[in-house]
């Protein structure tokens, strides 16, 4: 079971009612932040997301909104007692701008990891038995997305087992992935479980403008968190001078990709309502969802 949450859903800067955009994903005990803007401590643990959890951070790119919140995010994450490490991952020059937010916050009582990603390429890296892929971004800056996939065993099926003979002190091992020997015939693990499943897949795409590749990259995606910048098609040209998005433009990404759902996220602070676009959006993508602070959903 993986548990996200969308802590924040604006974008540029934060509002009395609307936190910056930052992603919560997390898996067997351990969590991931994508993006720490502005106050991100503060909005992730009104959510309750349990920061003593953290175990990685990965960045989008270094425009304030989504990077300038870490210092008081890791200063928060030491009052929670955490020890050993903690990994951030982001664009080439992350190095230099953590040692930089690092000098207000020096005396922190774990240590941290910096992995530089290039990101003009796709990059592959494992997180918590989770592969994390890289997308190359169009925002003017270096920027990246993120996607998070996690493959999954198939379930050990009791019956294939008792009908094969083989006694249940076997079954932690078959279960385990090591085959037994029942009345001198093999089994295997393959033998005792169900189909495979396909793998969890959520994907994260903020701050572009829209281009073909994303579609791919999102492929097959449980959930694909995008943004959009503004709900009004009229704001189309505004949105790409910017280096965003519309709504419109994320719900085709998300047909495209043959994604199952899609939260909306990183609002302009000039659009007080996102909701009123919902009807709209939901016409053109059935799942589509203009996120609130604190959307949740468990996915597996
Ligand atoms: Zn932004
Ligand atoms: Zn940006």
């Amino acid at each position: 079971m993986i548990d996200v949450c969308l802590a924040g859903t604006g974008g540029m800067m934060p509002l009395p009612n609307r936190w910056l955009t930052s992603f919560w994903v997390e898996y067997n005990g351990k969590a991931a932040l994508v993006d720490c803007g502005e106050g991100t401590q503060i909005a992730l643990t009104k959510h309750g997301c349990k920061l003593s959890k953290l175990d990685a951070i990965f960045i989008t790119h270094f425009h304030a909104d989504h990077i300038s919140g870490l210092s008081g995010l890791l200063l928060s994450i030491g009052n929670t007692g955490k020890t050993g490490l903690l990994t951030i991952y982001g664009c080439n020059g992350l190095a230099r701008i953590i040692k930089n937010l690092c000098c207000i916050c020096p005396l922190l009582p774990y240590g941290i990891d910096i992995v530089e990603l290039d990101s003009r390429q796709y990059n592959r890296i494992q997180w918590n038995d989770m592969i994390v892929s890289t997308i190359p971004l169009r925002h003017g800056i270096p920027c990246i997305g993120y996607s998070f996939k996690l493959e999954r065993k198939p379930v050990f099926n009791p019956q294939k087992a008792e009908a094969l003979g083989v006694d249940v002190r076997y079954w932690r091992q078959l279960h385990s992935g090591e085959s037994v020997i029942v009345d001198g015939r093999e089994i295997t693990t393959d033998m005792v479980t169900d189909e495979a499943r396909k793998p969890i897949k959520i994907s994260y795409m903020t701050d572009t403008i829209a281009f073909d590749a994303m579609a791919d990259f999102a492929k097959d995606s449980d959930l694909l968190v995008c943004e959009g910048m503004y709900g009004d098609d009229d704001a189309l040209d505004k949105s790409r001078e910017k280096g965003h998005m519309v709504f419109s433009q994320s719900a085709d990404i998300a047909n495209k990709s043959g994604s199952k759902e899609l939260w909306l996220t990183h609002y302009s602070p000039a659009m007080p309502e996102p909701k009123m676009y919902e009807k709209q959006i939901k016409a053109q993508f059935k799942n589509a969802v203009v996120s609130k602070d604190g959307q949740r959903k468990t996915l597996g």
